[in-house]
């Protein structure tokens, strides 16, 4: 099985989770690619970050177009806080998505974006 990781507000959120999970779904013999859009050119810092946070991956991508990344992978699941890349994605690949403050108000309980557009709802 082939996972995909996003960095920013995902791992970065919850970094002894993703810790922990990502071990485990590489021992388990999974292929855990950890896909970001940072700024192109910026491998060897996020590397760094990865390291610091002991991630386990086994490749990392830097790209806008996660959908087409993870299409052309054949990626079967993708952990994100970010909805546009979940919304376009074929039923077949499994999201999990990661509540952050920007995204959900954990006062009033509720998520704070559309689906599309990014804007609040
Ligand atoms: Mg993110």
């Amino acid at each position: 099985m082939k996972i995909a990781v996003d960095l920013d507000a995902t791992i970065t959120a919850y970094p002894g989770v993703f810790e922990v999970l990502t071990a485990a779904m590489a021992k388990a013999g999974c292929r855990v690619y950890v896909v970001t859009d940072r700024i192109p050119g910026s491998e060897e810092q996020v590397i760094r970050m990865l390291e610091e946070l002991r991630i386990s991956y086994h490749d990392l991508k830097i790209t806008r177009d996660k959908k087409q990344f993870i299409l052309e992978e054949g990626i079967d699941v993708l952990f994100d806080d970010t909805d546009e890349y979940f919304v376009e994605l074929p039923e077949h690949v499994a999201v999990f998505k990661v509540r952050e403050h920007y995204n959900f108000d954990f006062k009033q309980s509720k998520w704070l974006y559309t689906e599309k557009t990014g804007r609040k709802v």
